[in-house]
């Protein structure tokens, strides 16, 4: 009897996916990869929000237990390729991808959507860390809104400013002695963030360049009001990388891919 155990692309010229996401574009393209012939997705999520937003499709949640996990869990599920879809400051994930990845010889590619570029009338200071953010901050103002999700405002819990701390989930580590937290989850609209600004008398910013539409918002309308924003860079791959910076970008490689294991 022939072994069908090992590979399942020579065997079906079906292509298994495994999508580590954790972004609106994951979730993207979940949708789109479920109706896609030949390609079939996991969905990979750290398990980190308290209700995340699902993808379509299977999906499986938790970590791997580092490359080394990883490595053994792609082997173990004949996983044919990798995407990549975190977000863009998911530095470990995404280096563990690239390991477990290049170990097994498995194809990949990384997607990040573009990061925000500065426009007239913004006030930027970009900074490569969050620790240079909290360093730098109280020579830009005292009303600070906090806008880099739950994790890393514990960087900002010595600082004396007031901050408005906005996140998905409580922050689970030390917060700065004076704040105050607002739970809610983007996409925002200007006018939300308008409102924001205005009503808690804020004079600067603090952000991640995470890019994308869904919380742009908050920079509109800090140019409105004329603000400093600080602007967190963000971590470098660490290694050359093949990266798109769109869905459909992973949808026709997703295909080559395809092509190559039926022909
Ligand atoms: P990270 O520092 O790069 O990863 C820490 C660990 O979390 C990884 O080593 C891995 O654990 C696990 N992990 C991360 N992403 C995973 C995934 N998609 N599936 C399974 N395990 C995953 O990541 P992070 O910054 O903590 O972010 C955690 C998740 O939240 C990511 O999926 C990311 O896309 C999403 N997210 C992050 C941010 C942010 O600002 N960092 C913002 C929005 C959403 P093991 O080593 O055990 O495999």
């Amino acid at each position: 009897m022939p072994d069908t155990s090992t590979s399942r692309v020579s065997h079906e010229h079906w292509v298994k996916v495994l999508l580590l996401g954790g972004s609106g574009e994951a979730r993207e393209l979940a949708e789109l990869l479920t109706g896609e012939p030949g390609i079939d997705v996991v969905s990979s999520l750290a398990g980190r929000l308290r209700n995340p937003r699902l993808p379509d499709g299977e999906v499986r949640v938790g970590g791997f237990g580092g490359a080394e996990g990883l490595r053994d869990w792609l082997h173990e599920n004949l996983i044919d390729a990798l995407v990549v879809a975190t977000h863009p400051f998911a530095a470990r994930m995404t280096s563990n991808a690239i390991d477990a990845a290049t170990a097994l010889g498995l194809p990949y590619l990384v997607l990040r959507r573009p990061p925000w570029q500065p426009v007239p009338g913004d006030r930027w200071t970009p900074v490569e860390s969050m620790a240079v953010a909290a360093a730098v901050l109280p020579e830009f103002g005292d009303r600070v809104f906090l806008t880099i999700g739950r994790q890393g405002v514990d960087v900002f819990a010595e600082v004396g400013s007031w901050f408005l701390i906005r996140a998905i989930d409580r922050p689970s580590r030390a917060l700065p002695p004076r704040h105050e937290l607002l739970l809610e989850r983007g996409p925002f609209s200007v006018e939300h963030e308008l409102a924001l600004l205005e009503n808690h008398g804020i004079d600067v910013l603090v952000t991640k360049n995470s890019g994308g539409d869904q919380t742009v918002a908050k920079l509109a309308a800090a140019r409105m009001f004329g603000l400093p924003v600080i602007v967190v860079d963000r971590p470098d791959l660490g290694v050359s990388a093949a990266v798109v910076d769109t869905v459909d970008g992973v949808v026709n490689w997703l295909r080559v891919v395809r092509g190559s294991a039926s022909a």
